[in-house]
């Protein structure tokens, strides 16, 4: 597909009185003023007419989930067969998000609990979500915050921002920190720069990530000036979510290109969704798009248990099979890790097929992604090294200052040789409950 389609000329004209051409389209402020935001709208630029029943349940989907897409996301629907295209599924509404189930919940990682001071989520140790942003150009429908969307659908004042960055600059053990929303793209690229500037200034805030789904629905949005800018606050990483092969166009192709060119390293966030990518075929052309465009698929989610999205669950199974699919078939830099975000908030678990098939003292059995299976010897002779976290009498190098203080947590601490903790007993253990009461 061109650049610039006859689609894209046609949505174009339809939206505009004026004079329209390619410069105006690839303007992404027109792109956002121009954003479809209603069941009609989309119906009359799609060239499809729905039946007045549908358009009725749709509407009040809508009332709880709005519905906004760009002209450019829009353009790449086939409007053939659009009740099966990937696109249009992630952007038009579904009356099946109606239907909450038991199981769902308006706050699945509960971002909400895990929030120390407001726009901030600090769940790992070293490193917190800032929100910047609380809209994005396009409204997902498989958001896992679509409690949120369109609630306050604008961008947090200054003074809201500066709070977080506060929490961030009082808590040294952060060294990462994600600029997140919303998408942090909608912000103007000054007010980007002053947020970025704000995080530079202080010391322990090593790496920098933006996640943002603009190269996928609004690649326009990735101008010279934008990169410009942030390659001034280098290290500086962008994760996008591009979740089907047509999502990669000459427009999303250009986006990249810029953003690798300034040095920023790309990494990619899919999540698993039926009837859009849960087919090991699809997922492995994605992923060969992405390398090809120097982005690194970095996770492929399990679809979250937030409400409104029960239709898009697939069974943990097919996450499972389309590794398998991937695993040793290509690049291993082409094969993200596949993880459940913990209902409750528990963070991200990664799950892979088995390739461990057994093992003895000395033996390791072993499958490859053929079936072959396989042993490794185990050393005979390995001394290993007592830790008691004293580096400066230990054999193995580190130089003091790069070990970093931080205390063994979970299972780490379980198997630390400084730490005499057993086992981790959840808090609430009817057996241990029992004991307390009998003494
Ligand atoms: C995903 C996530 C992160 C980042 O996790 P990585 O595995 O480091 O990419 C940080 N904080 C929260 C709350 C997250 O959900």
């Amino acid at each position: 597909m061109p650049i610039y389609s006859n689609t894209q000329q046609n949505i174009a004209e339809q939206l505009s009185t004026e004079k329209i051409n390619i410069s105006k389209w690839m303007d992404w402020k027109w792109q956002l003023r121009n954003s479809i935001k209603s069941v009609e709208q989309f119906e009359s630029l799609l060239g499809i007419e729905m039946d007045e029943k549908y358009r009725k349940k749709i509407k009040e989907t809508l009332r709880k989930f709005p519905l906004s897409i760009t002209p450019y996301y829009l353009s790449l629907i086939n409007s053939e067969d659009y009740s099966n295209d990937p696109i249009f599924i992630q952007s038009f509404p579904s009356p099946k998000e109606l239907d909450i189930s038991p199981h769902d919940m308006e706050d699945p990682l509960a971002e909400d609990k895990d929030s120390p001071v407001p726009n901030i989520t600090h769940r790992y140790p070293d490193r917190v979500l800032l929100q910047v942003s609380n809209t994005c150009a396009m409204y997902c429908r498989h958001c896992t915050r679509k409690r949120k969307v369109g609630d306050v659908d604008s961008i947090p004042l200054k003074q809201e921002i500066l709070n977080g960055i506060e929490y961030i600059r009082q808590t040294p053990v952060i060294r990462d920190v994600l600029l997140s929303g919303g998408d942090p793209l909608m912000l103007s690229d000054d007010y980007l720069d002053w947020i970025l500037s704000e995080l530079r200034t202080i010391p322990h805030v090593q790496v920098i990530r933006i996640g943002s789904r603009m190269p996928v629905v609004l690649p326009y949005r990735v101008t010279d000036s934008l990169v410009a800018m942030l390659k001034k606050h280098h290290p500086l990483w962008v994760n996008t979510h591009f979740n089907h092969p047509r999502e990669v166009t000459a427009s999303t192709r250009e986006a990249l290109a810029k953003l690798a060119n300034a040095g920023i390293p790309l990494g990619n966030q899919s999540v698993l969704l039926a009837g859009v990518n849960d087919c090991p075929r699809i997922m492995k052309s994605l992923v060969h798009k992405l390398v090809e465009n120097r982005v690194r698929p970095y996770y492929l989610y399990q679809c979250d248990l937030a409400e409104g999205l029960n239709h898009f669950r697939t069974p943990v199974g097919k996450g499972i099979e389309i590794l398998e699919s991937l695993r040793g078939h290509t690049s291993g830099f082409a094969v993200p890790t596949y993880v459940v975000d913990a209902p409750g908030g528990g963070g991200k678990i990664p799950l892979n097929p088995n390739y461990l098939v057994s093992f003895s003292t000395n033996k390791v059995i072993l499958r490859n992604y053929e079936g072959v299976i396989t042993t490794y010897q185990e050393p005979d002779s390995y001394e290993s090294t007592f830790c008691d976290r004293k580096c400066a009498d230990c054999n193995l190098q580190l130089y003091l200052n790069d070990a970093e203080e931080s205390r063994a947590i979970g299972i780490e601490k379980l198997l630390a040789d400084h730490d005499r903790t057993i086992s981790l007993v959840p808090k609430k253990n009817e057996r241990m409950e029992r004991r307390d009461s009998e003494r």
